[in-house]
C-alpha cells in the first residue's frame, strides 16, 4: 500500500496544529480545519505545560518564549501548607497564556478557519471530509483533533462514550491583589467549600483559577449569567477563604473569565476506524486535575505522526499508535479522577474529606512515584518504530 501523503486534521486547538507540524516534519502534507470563524485567544486564561509536553513541543520546533516557570508548588489545606518536592533533573512546569500558546502554534502552521466538520465519507484509499459550509475535501487520512465534544469520535463509532462532567465549573482571573509568595510559586488550595489555585503573575497581580462545585451548565448558559452574579456565587463558596475571597473581591468588574464545565473522557473503545483516527482531548481528556491534558495531547500528536511516518500500512500505524499511547493516558486519567473526587466535595465527599485528604497528601508527598513517569516521558523521534517493533 502507498505511504500516506495527505492528511486532513480536524481541530485547530492544541493537538491539531502540533499533529500538522509533526506530520510536516515526517514529510507528510497536512492541512488543519477549525470550526471557529477566526483565530481566537483560545478558551480560558493560563495553562501549565509539563516538562514532557515541553520536550514534545521541542521536537516540532515550538518553544514558549512568553511562558513563566513554576519552581515551587504548594498544597494548602485550611491553614496547613505542604511544599511538593521537585523532581530532580526535570525542568519546571511552564505557565503560559493560552493566547500565547495559540500564537506560537498558529505562527508555525496554517489553519483554515470557519470549517466545521459535519461528516466524513470513507472512499478507496482515503476519506472525504464534509464541512458545514458545503465544502468537501479528500485526504488519505483524517485525524480528529476536535476536543472533548469530538465529531470524528462519533463518526468512528456512533456508540462511543461522550465526555463526563466532573461536577465543577471553571473560572479564571488576574486579580490586582499581591499575594506574599515568591515569584514562580503555584498554590493548590483546598478552601472551606471548594478548590482553587493561584500564584503571582510576572508583571504584577495574582493569576487564579477556580473549580466551583456546581450542577452542569453549558458554556453558553454559563457565559449568559451576569458576571456580578457569578462573583456573588463564587463569594458564597470562597468568600471565607484566604486569599481566595480577597482575590475574587479585588477582581475588577468584567475581568472574570468563565471557562465553563470541566469534563473528562472515559476510556474510548475505538481510537480509529479505517482511515480515521483520534488525537488529544477527543480521545483522552484526563480532566484538568492532572495538569497533563495539553501535554498528553502534544505527545500523542507527535507519536501519531511518527507512526504514520514509519508504517506504510495505515491500519498498522494506527494500531501501533494506540499501543504506544493508551496505557499511558489512561493511567494519568485514573490518577486525575482520584484528585477530582477530593476537589468536588458533594454531601458525601465532604464528609469523606478528612479521610481522603491524608491519602491525597501521601500521594502528593511522593511525587517521584506519581509524577516521575508522567513528567520524565520523552519521545525518541529518531528511532524508526517499524524496525524497532520488528
Ligand atoms: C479550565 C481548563 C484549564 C486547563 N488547564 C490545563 C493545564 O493547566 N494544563 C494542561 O495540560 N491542560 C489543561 N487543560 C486541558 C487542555 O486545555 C486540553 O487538554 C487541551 O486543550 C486539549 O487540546 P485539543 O487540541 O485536543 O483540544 P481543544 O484545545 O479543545 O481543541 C479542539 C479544537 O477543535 C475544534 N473543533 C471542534 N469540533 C470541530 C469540528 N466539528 N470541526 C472543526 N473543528 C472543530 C474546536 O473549536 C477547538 O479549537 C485545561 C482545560 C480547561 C478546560
Amino acid at each position: 500500500m502507498a505511504r500516506v501523503r495527505t492528511v486532513a486534521v480536524i481541530g485547530g486547538g492544541i493537538a491539531g496544529p502540533v499533529t500538522a507540524l509533526a506530520l510536516r516534519k515526517a514529510g507528510i502534507e497536512a492541512t488543519v480545519y477549525e470550526s471557529y470563524p477566526a483565530p481566537t485567544d483560545g478558551v480560558g486564561g493560563a495553562i501549565a505545560v509539563a516538562p514532557n509536553g515541553v520536550a514534545a513541543l521541542d521536537i516540532v520546533g515550538v518553544d514558549l518564549p512568553r511562558a513563566w516557570p513554576i519552581h515551587r508548588q504548594v498544597m494548602s489545606i485550611g491553614h496547613k501548607r505542604v511544599q511538593l518536592p521537585a523532581l530532580a533533573g526535570v525542568g519546571p512546569l511552564q505557565m503560559i497564556h493560552r493566547r500565547d500558546l495559540h500564537q506560537s502554534l498558529a505562527s508555525s502552521v496554517e489553519i483554515n478557519y470557519g470549517k466545521r466538520l459535519v461528516d466524513a465519507v470513507p472512499g478507496r484509499g482515503g476519506v472525504t471530509a464534509v464541512f458545514a459550509d458545503g465544502d468537501e475535501i479528500r485526504a488519505d487520512v483524517l485525524i480528529g483533533a476536535d476536543g472533548v465534544h469530538s465529531t470524528v469520535r462519533r463518526l468512528i463509532d456512533p456508540a462511543a462514550p461522550g465526555p463526563r462532567y466532573t461536577g465543577m465549573l471553571a473560572f479564571e482571573g488576574r486579580s490586582p491583589l499581591e499575594v506574599p509568595e515568591e515569584p514562580g510559586t503555584m498554590i493548590f488550595a483546598f478552601g472551606k467549600r471548594g478548590y482553587y489555585l493561584y500564584g503571582p503573575t510576572p508583571g504584577g497581580g495574582t493569576t487564579f483559577g477556580i473549580n466551583l462545585p456546581h450542577p452542569p451548565l453549558t458554556i453558553t448558559s454559563a457565559r449568559a449569567v451576569p458576571p456580578a452574579k457569578w462573583t456573588e456565587t463564587l463569594l458564597e463558596t470562597y468568600g471565607e477563604d484566604s486569599p481566595g475571597g480577597d482575590l475574587i473581591r479585588r477582581l475588577p468588574a468584567g475581568e472574570l473569565t468563565v471557562n465553563g464545565a470541566l469534563h473528562l473522557m472515559p476510556p474510548v473503545p475505538h481510537w480509529h476506524r479505517g482511515r480515521m483516527v483520534l488525537v488529544g482531548d477527543a480521545v483522552h481528556a484526563p480532566s484538568n486535575s492532572s495538569g497533563q491534558g495539553a501535554s498528553l495531547s502534544i505527545e500523542s500528536a507527535v507519536e501519531l505522526a511518527q507512526c504514520l511516518r514509519d508504517f506504510t500500512d495505515v491500519g498498522e500505524a494506527f494500531t501501533h499508535y494506540e499501543g504506544l499511547r493508551r496505557r499511558r493516558v489512561e493511567k494519568v486519567a485514573s490518577r486525575a479522577a482520584r484528585t477530582n473526587g477530593v476537589k468536588a466535595p458533594g454531601p458525601v465527599g465532604k464528609a469523606l474529606l478528612p479521610i481522603l485528604m491524608p491519602i491525597f497528601m501521601r500521594i502528593a508527598m511522593n511525587p517521584e512515584r506519581v509524577l516521575g513517569p508522567e513528567q520524565r516521558y520523552r519521545i525518541d523521534w529518531v528511532t524508526d518504530l517499524r524496525s524497532a517493533a520488528a
